[in-house]
């Protein structure tokens, strides 16, 4: 099976989902996944008609992308994977949106060098960020604590006035994730965010039916990683 038919394929069950599903979200958009995926497939997907990406690494992504970008300008690319502060100025440069704002000094980081590139551009900008929440409150997780989720979305807006729109997680491998993906919805609500960034390829369709309106796909797209 070939890219296209997959996301065929996804699309069909992201439909099915979200029949008698009260809490589905309006649109629930699909983001591929792509990390370890060379520039050969990405044009595959690109030309089957998927605009939306996400990357784990700012230095993958800066090999792949800015030449597919000036042959594909309808392109979105998210960073879904852990962000060091001395890399925020590169990930700024390179994707539309950061998924795993998880800690204030990050927070800090990317506030400082937003209005430095603001001044440069003279204008305001068109990142969106989500704040990571980790839900399973795993220790080797990134992720800001559920019961710290509140405090720090408000420093996030309030204090530093990112555009925060949503919140993402990764729930524990070795659990149900549905219980996880509530507890993230809860969190939103709570604190007026609209998006939600959740469920993957084992689980999309839960996450669906949840509110998710960002799935993140990887392998059942692509295929087995190598
Ligand atoms: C790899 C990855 C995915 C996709 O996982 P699959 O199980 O391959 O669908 C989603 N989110 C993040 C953060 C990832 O690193």
């Amino acid at each position: 099976m070939g890219i296209a038919d997959r996301i065929k394929e996804i699309e069909a069950r992201t439909g099915k989902a979200r029949q008698d599903a009260p809490l589905a979200a309006p649109a629930t958009a699909v983001l591929a996944a792509s990390k370890g995926q060379p520039v050969a497939v990405l044009e595959e997907a690109l030309r089957a008609g998927l605009l939306l990406y996400g990357e784990n690494r700012v230095q993958e992504a800066a090999e792949k992308w800015p030449e597919l970008r000036k042959r594909h300008p309808g392109v979105r690319l998210h960073l879904i994977g852990p962000l060091q502060t001395n890399k925020v100025k590169e990930a700024l440069s390179l994707f539309d949106a950061i998924q795993t704002v998880d800690r204030p000094k990050l927070a800090e980081s990317i506030a400082t060098e937003l209005v430095k590139s603001d001044q440069r551009t003279n204008g305001s900008t068109d990142h969106r960020f989500f704040i990571q929440v980790n839900t399973g409150e795993e220790p080797q997780k990134a992720g800001i604590a559920p019961k710290e989720a509140g405090d720090f979305i408000r420093y996030c807006r309030d204090d530093l006035k990112l555009p925060v729109i949503g919140l993402m997680c990764i729930p524990p491998a070795a659990e149900p994730p549905a219980p996880h993906f509530a507890l993230l919805r809860k969190l939103a609500l709570k604190n007026n965010l609209g998006e939600l960034s959740m469920g993957m390829s084992e689980d999309f369709e839960t996450a669906i039916r949840m509110g998710s309106t960002c799935v993140r796909i990887g392998r059942a797209l692509f295929g087995e990683r190598g």
